[in-house]
This record gives C-alpha cells, structure tokens and sequence, in this order.
C-alpha cells in the first residue's frame, strides 16, 4: 500500500521553496485540506464545480473482469473506494447509479512509462499533464506512473520538485520513477530518501544515449546493489549505446540521414545484448530488474532465460512494438520520422515472439512509452517537433504518442484476434503493474477497500482511430486509420465520473500524487 504523509514534518524544517512545492503537493497525498477539514479522498467525492456532493455511486449488472476473476455484480463505491461487491445490491435513491448491462467492468489502465511535459534539453514533449493524462482517461488509463529525472550535478530529489510542479495539472492518478544520470554517494544516499521519504520506489538507468543518458556498468552496478537492498525496482533501458552510437556516427557521414537510418543502426543483437549484460550485473547486485519497452526477440530469450533460472527479472513490451513494423520507415517523404522511437520498430518475426512472451508470462506488462513530438512545427515549435531531424535521423526527437489507445489496441488485437484471456489482459494493462510499481491492492483490482478506479468497455462496439479525435496534443497516431472492436465507454477515478462517451467530467489537477511501497516481483 501507499506509504503514509509525511509532508507535515517536512514542511516545518523547510524552505519557502519547499514550503510551495508541498503546497503543491499537499492535495496529492491524502493531507488534510486546510479549511475544510475533509481528506483529499473526500474532496474526490465532490462534483468538480463544488456544489453538489455525491453520497456514493453504484455500477450495476456489469460483468467484473480482473486479474483471476469474471461473474456477474454490481459494485459500491463510497468515498472514493470499492465498498460493496455484490449481486443485485438494494441502494437509496440519492446514490447515483451507472448501468453496465451488455459492458465489461475492469479496474482503470495503469500505464507505469509515460513522459509528460519531458524537456531534456534539445527537445520537449508535447503533452502536459493536463493534456497527456485526459487522454489517458479517454484511454481507459486511471493511473500512469512518468519518468522525472535528475540533472547531472543536481540532487534527484530537485528533479523531483521539478517534476511535482509540472505534474500538478494531471487529471489522473500519478506516480514517479527517478532518470538517474550521476551515481555518487550523493545520489546513492538521496535514492534511499526517495524510496523512504518522497514514494519513488523505482528508478530507471540508461544503457543507451552516451554522453546524454547513459551510465556505464559500474554505475548499473552500484544503482542496483542500492535499490536491491530497500524494497526498490530498477528499471533498464537496454541497448548498447557505444555500438549504436558508432553505427549512427558512420551512417551520418555517409551521408544515410533519412528516418529509416535510425532503424538500421539499432540493431536487435546490440538490444539482446544489453538486456542480457542488465539481467546479470543485476543477478550479482541482487536486484529486481524490469526492462522498459522490449522490441527483439534476443532481448525477451534473455529475459526468459533468466526468468527459467528463477531470477526476478521483468519485462514489459509495447503497442507499437505489437502491431507496427520496420516498414513504416520506407514511407515517402519524411513521414517515417513518426515511427522514430527508440528502440525501434522491429520486423514480424520479433513480433510473433513478442506475442508469445505476453501468453508465456515471459513479459508482464503492456505500457505505451508515450512520448510525444508533433509531426509538424506549426502547432508548438521546432522544440517540440520531430522536423528537427529533417535533415539528419539523428536529430529526429525519438519518441511516440500512444497513452489514449493502449487498452483498446490490446483488446482487439490480443483478445479478440489471439486469443488472450480477458484475465490475462486486466493482468498484463492494470494489475501486474500495480503488483511490480508498489500499488498494490490500492490500484489495479476490483476488490472491496481498492479505489474506484474503474473502466466500462464495450466489447462490441466498432471504430477507427483518428488523431484529430484524440485528446493529447500531439499531431498524429502512430494507428490512424485502424479500425478496433472494443471502446471505453465510461471512467471512474476514484468513484468520481471522468469520462462518458465523448464527454470530459474530469479536471487538471485532480489527479493525486501516489506514494508508492515497495516494489513486487511476478
Ligand atoms: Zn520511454
């Protein structure tokens, strides 16, 4: 369960700045509002114009979908969590009342790998929280857990602060993991202040992008070895980054700079490589190790290896990675740029054995990596555009837009086309998520005390993705023109209804900050 707030102690021995940033967060952490008197989690249970207060809210003949289970009942929700589970539950007339005949009802998405409002440097995604986590909703996404990161030479805990600013806005439920980018006994003492102070219980290393993100062996090493003995999940970005980056210097003077060059110099074996160096470097540290965005069938045979040897290592793939190939990139123009995220979109072979993975429990979880740089610059800025490698593959900003279309893309192209259980799918979008990032039971089941986080998805209701329908900001979709059988119809965060149909009832900044425990192992 999320760990209890400590923000009062804290803001007493503080700063002024200190002071804002808790401020800011106070609403986010089940603090007392000042005023009022009420838990945040009450305020929850308020309309978002503050006039009408709601008593409860039941979800009734649905069909309950989790992890293990699939029967027919409705459900209580009252301030803000499941209270009651049952069939044919008799309630007043002041609870407002959803009927879910004909729907499937299965806890909100968790999606644990976005990069919101994410400026590093050269380029800045497009999504703010706002924005980025509305289209989670629509998406059937209740919780995303982003990546905040430290800047070289500065403590991570400031990064965090940073992060807390921007992620004031979300809509969501929002959870964190630390970039570590230096390893010393200063940051290695503030990863321990974040897993037990701040709820940041993961902690992602960069084997890719030398010079910018990467940290060498030595530095996995330590980071592990630290996170390993307090209950903390590392998580890898496995790709040699000295290959690469040897491979993409050669092609650039050549001359090869069109989007298809970002494909051909990241090859599979250097990804394979790198997950099987992260798996044993974690082995001897003896850490829970999770692999960010799986692409290639030499990275999963590591994982599966290791997973068979009895090793808690996890992995989770990606929707593009499942349904997208290496084709994309041999589209006129410049359009290929779209498809330019890191890894990257690999051939049908790697695809198949993706697949397999998901059945064989080889990978757990299925998160979007959303990333998102327009198309064009018009909108936003060069800043914010992958025309910056117009010229040059190596400039294009790698990273893709995805939150909004997770579940749906999954259920079609898993449930419906191959078979996967409908288990199975709650379990690979929402529970085995919350199970390894310490959220647990509090989000990713339907159970009496879980929060009322909660999706009603029509199984068979038929459309076609369309950017210009989404909710994020971003110009495109990597699916436009894909026609799916399955959509989210109704949303509920914490017993609160945030999407219907096409319509928002959600507002920026409702979403709270989770303070995360320690992490699991599957
Ligand atoms: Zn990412």
């Amino acid at each position: 369960m999320v760990a209890s707030c400590r923000h009062a102690d804290l803001v007493a021995a503080a700063g002024p700045y200190a002071q804002l940033v808790a401020a800011q967060r106070r609403h986010v952490c089940g603090a007392t509002r000042e005023g009022t008197g009420k838990a945040a989690s009450l305020g929850a249970i308020f309309q978002p114009d503050g006039e009408r207060q709601m008593a409860a809210v039941l979800i009734k003949n649905g069909r309950i979908v989790t992890a293990v289970d699939d029967y027919q009942a409705d459900i209580l929700i009252e301030d803000g969590r499941i209270r009651t589970i049952g069939q044919g539950l008799v309630v007043g007339n002041q609870v407002e009342t959803h009927d879910a005949s004909g729907l499937l009802v299965m806890p909100g998405g968790i999606d644990v790998h976005t990069h919101l409002d994410w400026d590093f440097g050269v380029a800045r995604t497009v999504d703010t929280f706002g924005t980025g986590t509305k289209a989670a909703a629509f998406g059937g996404t209740t919780t995303v857990i982003d990546f905040c990161n430290q800047t070289r030479g500065a403590s991570p805990l400031v990064g965090l602060e940073d992060w807390h600013r921007r992620a004031a806005s979300a809509s969501v439920d929002v959870g964190a993991h630390m970039i570590m980018l230096d390893v010393n006994d200063q940051s290695l003492t503030d990863m321990q202040t974040l897993i037990r102070r701040e709820g940041v219980t993961s902690f992602k290393l960069f084997m890719a992008y030398p010079g910018v993100l990467m940290l060498d062996d030595g530095a996995l090493f330590k980071a592990m070895r630290l996170a390993g003995g307090h209950g903390a999940m590392i998580c890898v970005h496995a790709e040699n980054g000295q290959v690469i980056q040897v491979l993409v210097e050669e092609a650039v003077a050549a001359g090869r700079v069109a989007p298809k060059y970002h494909s051909l110099t990241r090859p599979t074996s250097m990804e394979g490589e790198a997950t099987h160096r992260a798996i044993k470097i974690a082995e001897l540290a003896e850490t829970p190790l999770y692999v960010v965005h799986l692409s290639a069938r030499e990275a999963l045979a590591a994982v599966a290896e290791a997973r068979d040897a009895g090793l808690p290592v996890h992995a989770e793939t990606c929707p593009h990675y499942l349904f997208l190939t290496q084709e994309k990139y041999d589209r006129p123009e410049f359009d290929g740029a779209k498809y330019v995220m890191t890894p990257p979109l690999r051939d049908a072979n790697h695809q198949q054995a993706l697949w397999r993975g998901l059945s064989t429990n080889d990978l757990q979880v299925i998160s979007t990596d959303h990333c998102p740089f327009c198309f064009n610059e018009q909108l936003f800025g060069m800043k914010f555009s992958k025309q910056q490698g117009k010229d040059d593959f190596s400039k294009i900003p790698n990273g893709a837009p995805g939150i909004e279309t997770r579940l749906p893309l999954v259920y079609d192209g898993g449930v419906r086309q191959r078979g996967l259980s409908l288990n199975r799918f709650v379990a690979l979008t929402a529970t085995n998520p919350a199970k390894l990032f310490g959220l647990f039971p509090k989000k990713g089941t339907i159970a009496v005390g879980s929060d009322g986080d909660i999706v009603l998805f029509d199984p068979q209701d038929t459309w076609t993705i369309r950017a210009s329908e989404h909710h994020s900001r971003v110009d495109y979709s990597l699916f436009e023109g894909h026609t799916l059988t399955g959509s989210v119809k109704k949303v509920f965060l914490r017993g609160q209804l945030i999407v219907d149909g096409k319509d928002w009832h959600g507002r920026e900044g409702m979403g709270e900050f989770l303070r995360r425990g320690a992490c699991g192992t599957l």
